[in-house]
């Protein structure tokens, strides 16, 4: 139960947000949150902080037309919530995938928010995608749906606007055809109103690789607080895309043993440890199947078609496929198999109940927003890098980011702390991005 005020503004926003659930579920998880301050901070109600905050500025629904290879038009529907601009221009990914609807993009935009907020860079929050299925479509289709997708958006975006980048089903491939549309509409090479961009033409070193670094650092660093570390540690991953490949790099680099990798298909499990090149070969480059991953690795692999990632066995966990993948009975077997931290590379992959098992059991807990917040703010770093017209190294780059994770991870801890919460990183997060938000909205006055 929340109490009655915050009870009465989440009531308000069901009714105004009917049939969104996973946006319910970010709204909800952040309101039970606050409520260990909502009695230090009248402030915040005499502002309606969290009435305005869960209302987003500006949400844009548009018809995307395209023609297939067929020569079939084809009508998807594309999606830009500018969620909240009190720390900067909107900033939030991309996510092309059939799933995706207003309630989606909701969570996402707002979930980013706090999650920007916490990088403790200038970046609002935003989120944005389409219905469309990248999957089996060629070359060409993909490029006429961003040409469409983009004669639409284009007109809401700038480098002091709105940055859209990538998120599932949108990477470099997208981001590219994406950007050079934008080029063409405004005849202006504004490197910095798209981040995730390739490395010939304006993208950062590590952006690729910041969100699973990102996840695997925070991983380390709740690990360390506990006197623990990735050393010769099993490590599940579940997904292989972006998050994914990058978290598994980054677990192997730190000490540990990555086990598995998962799509809508099933899961794989290596007990050598994931061959990241040939993981790379198949998701990356063929854009192909996990199951091919066992066909090809040999004995030290097996593919389990369906079932659950999370049976098992393994001592830290980093859910980095979507959101809702782990509930309450995989949360359950992997505190039976002795799960000692997990950091969500994905967005609230967790669903609540499962959150709740590893609360109760004590295990180290790292939400999304905290978690995977490498990918954002390594955009950030991109945005920098553009507006500078410079490009930093590889290794400067990493620097800043695992700087920015060790940051985020402090941050959630002294917060929790203060709140009198110690080691609730969901807590710690949540109040530590919200402060931010809130006290930069209060100095604005209602607008
Ligand atoms: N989609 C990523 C996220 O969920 C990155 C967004 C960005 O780089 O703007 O944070």
């Amino acid at each position: 139960m929340l109490d009655s005020t915050l009870q009465d503004t989440y009531d308000h926003v069901l009714r105004r947000n009917p049939g969104e659930p996973e946006f319910h579920q970010a709204v909800r998880e952040v309101f039970e949150s606050l409520e260990v301050i909502q009695n230090r901070h009248p402030e915040y109600q005499d502002h309606s902080i969290l009435m305005r905050l869960s209302e987003p500025e500006r949400q844009i629904i548009f018809r995307v037309p395209w023609v297939d290879d067929k020569g079939v038009v084809q009508v998807n529907r594309g999606f830009r919530v500018e969620y909240n601009s009190a720390l900067g221009p909107y900033k939030g990914g991309l996510r092309f995938h059939p799933s995706v609807n207003l309630g989606i993009v909701k969570f996402l935009g707002f979930e980013q928010i706090f999650k920007n907020s916490l990088t403790g860079l200038p970046i609002g929050g935003g989120k944005g995608g389409s219905d469309f299925d990248p999957r089996g479509r060629s070359d060409g289709e993909v490029m006429r749906f961003c040409q469409s997708f983009m004669t639409e958006l284009h007109r809401h975006m700038g480098e002091y606007t709105d940055v859209p980048a990538g998120d599932i089903g949108v990477g470099a491939r997208e981001i590219g055809y994406l950007f050079g549309t934008y080029k063409r509409l405004t005849n202006r090479y504004e490197a910095g109103v798209l981040t995730g961009k390739g490395l010939d033409w304006g993208g950062s070193l590590v952006r690729k690789e910041a969100t699973g670094y990102g996840a695997a650092i925070f991983a380390a660093e709740m690990l360390e607080a506990r006197d623990a570390s990735f050393e010769g540690r099993r490590v599940g991953v579940s997904g292989s895309g972006n998050v994914a490949i990058y978290a598994i790099e980054k677990a192997r680099q730190l000490g540990g043993l990555p086990v598995t990798a998962s799509d809508s298909s099933g899961y794989v499990v290596d007990e050598k440890g994931i061959d990241l090149e040939l993981l790379q070969q198949i998701k990356e480059v063929e854009r192909g199947r996990i199951a091919e991953y066992a066909e090809r690795r040999g004995d030290s692999a097996r593919f389990v078609a369906g079932g659950s990632v999370w049976d098992v066995p393994m001592d830290i966990a980093l859910p980095s496929a979507t959101q809702n993948e782990l509930d309450a009975d995989s949360a359950r077997t992997l505190v039976k198999n002795g799960v000692l931290a997990v950091s969500e590379g994905a967005n609230m992959p967790c669903t609540p109940d499962a959150v709740t098992v590893f609360r109760e059991a004590g295990i180290a807990f790292g939400p999304g927003k905290a978690a995977n917040a490498g990918g954002v703010a390594t955009s950030a770093l991109e945005m920098q890098q553009n507006a500078s017209r410079d490009a930093w190294s590889f290794a400067h780059t990493e620097e800043r980011l695992t700087q920015i994770m060790k940051n985020i991870h402090a941050t959630c801890l002294e917060t929790a702390e203060e709140v009198g919460r110690p080691g609730d990183y969901v807590v710690g997060a949540n109040v530590a991005g919200f402060r931010k938000v809130a006290d930069a909205m209060i100095a604005f006055g209602v607008i």
